[in-house]
């Protein structure tokens, strides 16, 4: 059976390849031993691609580092036919129409590896479909952001059966907990796609055989940038006879910050029909913001753009930026049931793996260039036309990214 909580009582599965990488930078060995995601990019991820682990080394590794005690492995699957439909950076190897290759080439083999009664003691976390369904509600349709790739998901209907299909297979093992991601505050908690995209999570996971009791919860933030808690400025807030919510960088949004938009969200989900006790993972693997440049305290009641801008953790130039960003730092740590109905913050993203490249990479991973990850580009509808904020010279998505590591642990947040 399974339990409440997963995280609760339990280890979590530390990824020697992505410890190795890390310990292997100046000051890594700090956070080295810190827990993250096993992303199965592709179809070839569950064998092993290039000499790297596939996903039965995995779970033979975590056997032995539980040694007898719960522990908890973080899968991500991510393999959806057109994937990550409104960018090019992490689009995959399946075409839009290839659901039957994404459920018979890729799905089945996965839950007949975690089905292996030898891994029945391990409490599998799979998170399922990162920036898929928030898609479908926020790049589709007569809205500017709209883009002819999530139009096609949308008619075909893909994302929603993969998820499903993915939600009732993985699901039917009884071990594994299923987390289907919802995006994060600065995409999905503006009043539009708030409700729609619950309502939209729940048509997926009652679609293809799946029902609401195949989903343990919801994961936020993954591979995002959303400051965990804002404390210098509250939407409350009016200045200088403003809103808060009236800045141009709140822009009216409900949420400010992750912890709170995941709170909610929970409740939101609920509403649309899962089940009361669902939880809430955060990735918090880069969300710190800390260092020099962070905020000591609230701006100047000056304009509500000025105290807002000067009081933000966020340093984002616009909230819709998502590549590689330049500031950021590492989050919370990974921890369990840090706040009400939040089952871990996580590292879901292995700190130090690109985004994508910030110019044309050939490759047979399925990657293309997008320009949210050159620091020249001056933006798209998606980030209301900024620049990209990403950093340079950076490699294909999820290839190691020195620079970044480097960084990311210089702006930690707490420090390490
Ligand atoms: C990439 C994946 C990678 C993951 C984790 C994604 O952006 O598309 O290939 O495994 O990040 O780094």
């Amino acid at each position: 059976a399974r339990v409440d909580n997963p995280y609760a009582g339990a280890g979590v599965y530390v990824n020697p390849e992505w410890a190795a990488k890390a310990a292997a930078e100046p000051g890594g060995a700090k956070v080295a031993g810190q827990p993250t995601g096993v992303w199965l990019d592709r179809i070839a991820a569950i064998n092993g691609t290039g000499g790297s682990m596939g996903l039965r080394g995995h779970l033979d590794t975590a056997l032995r580092q539980a040694a007898g005690r719960p522990l908890v492995v973080q899968l991500v699957i991510y393999n959806l036919p057109g994937r990550d439909c409104a960018a090019l950076a992490s689009n995959g190897e399946l075409g839009p129409t290839e659901i039957d290759a994404y459920k018979t080439r890729y799905i089945d083999p996965i839950a007949a590896v975690l089905a292996d009664p030898k891994y029945a003691s391990l409490r599998i976390v799979t998170t399922v479909e990162i920036d898929s369904l928030p898609n479908l509600v926020t790049n589709t349709g007569g809205r500017a952001t709209a883009t002819p790739q999530c139009d096609a998901m949308l008619a075909n209907g893909n994302y929603v059966k993969g998820v499903g299909y993915a939600l009732n297979k993985l699901g039917a093992v009884p071990n594994v907990y299923n987390y289907v991601d919802a995006g994060h505050h600065g995409w999905i908690g503006w009043d539009d796609n708030f409700g729609a995209s619950a309502r939209l999570l729940h048509q997926a996971a009652t679609a293809e055989g799946s029902t609401v009791d195949k989903v343990h919860g919801f994961i936020t933030n993954t591979a995002n940038y959303s400051a965990l808690k804002e404390e210098n400025f509250a939407l409350g807030d009016s200045v200088a006879g403003r809103s808060v919510r009236e800045s141009k960088w709140v822009d009216w949004n409900r949420y400010a910050d992750e912890l709170s938009f995941a709170q909610a969200f929970r409740q939101e989900a609920v509403r649309a029909g899962f089940r009361p006790d669902v939880g809430m993972l955060i990735d918090t693997s880069r969300n710190g913001w800390g260092g020099s440049a962070r905020p000591a305290g609230p701006g100047p009641r000056t304009s509500v753009d000025a105290y807002v801008d000067a009081g933000r953790y966020d340093r984002r130039l616009h909230v819709g930026n998502w590549c590689n960003q330049a500031g950021a730092g590492l989050g919370e740590r990974p921890r369990t049931a840090p706040a009400t109905g939040v089952d871990a913050y996580v590292w879901m993203k292995p700190p130090g793996e690109s985004d994508g490249s910030s110019s044309a990479v050939p490759n047979d991973e399925g990657k293309g260039f997008d320009r949210m990850c050159d620091p020249s580009y001056e933006g798209n509808p998606r980030n209301n036309y900024h620049r990209s904020g990403a950093l340079p010279d950076a490699p294909l998505s999820g290839h190691w990214f020195p620079a970044q590591f480097r960084e990311l642990l210089k702006n930690a947040h707490p420090a390490v």
